[in-house]
């Protein structure tokens, strides 16, 4: 008989410090600030409270060793070898990684183990990959005399500011590519989850990236961030998080000019017809919102579906959202963790307070439960007979809470999908994959699946249309947009 696999344990984490010019460091200040696991409720590290000193210290080392150091002239090969290496030291470490993720998060250790920590290490590989092939050209000029060539270059440094939720994924998603165009690093992950972000700048200094050239600062938002924003020598503010605060960085690095992309907020439409698998639909349905307990900038946030089977689908789905597992993230059969934090948790709870209040009928969940009398779960939430037009339908509530609305015809689904100031995700469930190809074209959102949700590859490029922001991580686009274009004129007379 196989041995059961032993479950993973929380971990005594030690204080998190900053990392400057390839040394670790307390905050000038001295200041720490804690974090605390959802799932207990209880602190578990201190991590460094920096400030505008301390990004001003990181940004003068990347600046430096883009300037000085060997990063950006390195061979392409070399480099290459280097992000490998990273690559190969998250997939040792991805027990560690997954602990953490759970500890901060509050994801569970299985989706994570099995789907997120690939796709990082996933990242390094083929940006590593593909810049290998970065390439210049060669152009006509009017005059026989003369040439042209274009090559690319690195934009210099790179200011990476992440969310609260997927923390390691969307850091790797711009720190890969960064690296891998010749760019030095300066990352700042959300105050609430900077776990991983701790273990990955360790895995910088493993894997021999040279001094400076990757740096981590932790901090607020509002003092640090916005002091790494308006940092003259920063080149590229790379950022994923709300929209409010993508407007407020747009306009803060007006004054110095940055490069920006912006990974920002959605309200995804799912649409469902009649024709799909109705089982496979509403297994994607489920998870296109309850994964990560809908903690996902592009979950299936409005459910569309066609009326001859709207009852079936909303009772299908009340039945599997009663019988979700809630609990320790770290258990393998738990299938929701807790919210990651008191202030996100609050905020859900008072959007289903306003589905309540709303005409939509409350069909599932809506209550909060505590797991051995602790932690911030919140039930998978369905409401049903819900309008686009609700406050539910029309603002992101980034926690497990489906509005379900229906529609008669094609052209209807369409118009309620496009409907939102937001363009992240969307998705169509339909036994006509013409069907499903017609409307793709007509959806307004930078992705679009089709009978299926959550799938992502670094190859594919993701990002936003409309409030939910452009720019494009992942994929060749990704790598261009961390590069910029020389163009040098010969004159052979
Ligand atoms: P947030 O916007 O509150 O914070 C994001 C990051 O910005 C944090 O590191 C924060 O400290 C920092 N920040 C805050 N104020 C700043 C300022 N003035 N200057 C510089 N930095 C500042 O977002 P959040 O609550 O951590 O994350 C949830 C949001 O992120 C949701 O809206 C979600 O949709 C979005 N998100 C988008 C994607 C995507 O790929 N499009 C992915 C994940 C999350």
């Amino acid at each position: 008989m196989q041995a059961a696999a032993a479950v993973p344990q929380r971990r005594s984490i030690p204080r998190g410090q900053l990392l400057i010019n390839g040394r670790w460091c307390d905050a000038s200040s001295g200041e720490t600030m804690p974090t605390f696991d959802p799932t207990t409720e209880e602190k578990i590290a201190e991590v460094a409270k920096g400030s505008a000193a301390d990004v001003d210290q990181a940004v003068a080392a990347a600046s430096r060793a883009f300037e000085e150091g060997p990063w950006g002239r390195m061979h392409l090969e070399a480099r290459a070898k280097l992000l490998f290496k990273i690559a190969d030291l998250l997939d040792e470490r991805a027990d560690d990684f997954a602990i953490r993720e759970a500890m901060d998060m509050g994801m569970p250790y299985r989706d994570f183990r099995d789907t997120i920590m690939p796709h990082c290490s996933g990242l390094f590989r083929f940006f590593s990959g593909l810049a290998m092939q970065i390439s210049g050209g060669y152009r006509q000029s009017y005059e026989p005399e003369i040439r042209i060539f274009t090559r690319r270059e690195p934009l210099g440094v790179v200011a990476a500011i992440t969310p609260f939720n997927f923390p390691l994924a969307l850091t790797c998603s711009k720190v890969a590519p960064a690296l891998a165009a010749g760019n030095t690093v300066v990352h700042k992950p959300a105050s609430d989850t900077p776990l991983t972000a701790l273990a990955l700048a360790q895995v910088m200094l493993d894997a021999g990236v040279p001094e400076g050239v990757y740096n981590l600062v932790t901090g607020p938002g509002s003092t640090l961030g916005d002091a790494l924003v308006k940092h003259p020598l920063v080149d590229k503010v790379a950022f994923t998080g709300s929209t409010a605060v993508g407007q407020n960085i747009i306009r803060n690095g007006a004054d110095t000019l940055k490069h920006t992309t912006m990974e920002l907020g959605g309200k995804s439409p799912n649409i469902v017809f009649a024709d799909a698998n109705i089982e496979a639909a509403v297994q994607t349905a489920f998870w296109a919102i309850f994964w990560n307990k809908g903690e996902v900038c592009v979950a299936g946030s409005r459910l569309i579906v066609e009326r001859p089977i709207y009852d079936e689908v909303v009772d299908r789905l009340a039945k599997m959202a009663e019988n979700a597992i809630l609990g320790d993230p770290l258990l393998p059969e738990t299938q929701v963790g807790p919210i990651a934090s008191k202030a996100e948790y609050d905020k859900v709870l008072r959007y289903v307070e306003a589905g309540k209040e709303s005409k939509a009928r409350l069909v599932a969940g809506g209550n909060t439960r505590r797991v051995n009398g602790k932690g911030l779960f919140i039930e998978p939430t369905v409401f049903g007979g819900a309008t686009n037009d609700i406050k539910i339908s029309r603002e992101e509530i980034f926690g497990p809470v489906l509005p379900v609305i229906p529609f008669e015809t094609e052209e209807e689904a369409i118009r309620i999908a496009n409907d939102t100031p937001y363009g992240l995700a969307s998705g169509i469930q339909t036994g006509s994959m013409a069907r499903a190809l017609r409307i793709a074209d007509k959806i307004k959102a930078g992705t679009v699946w089709l009978n299926m949700w959550h799938k992502y590859h670094p190859s594919a490029p993701f990002g936003g249309y409309k409030m939910s922001g452009y720019g494009r991580e992942q994929g060749p686009e990704a790598l261009e947009s961390y590069t910029q274009y020389k163009t040098v004129w010969a004159n052979l007379a």
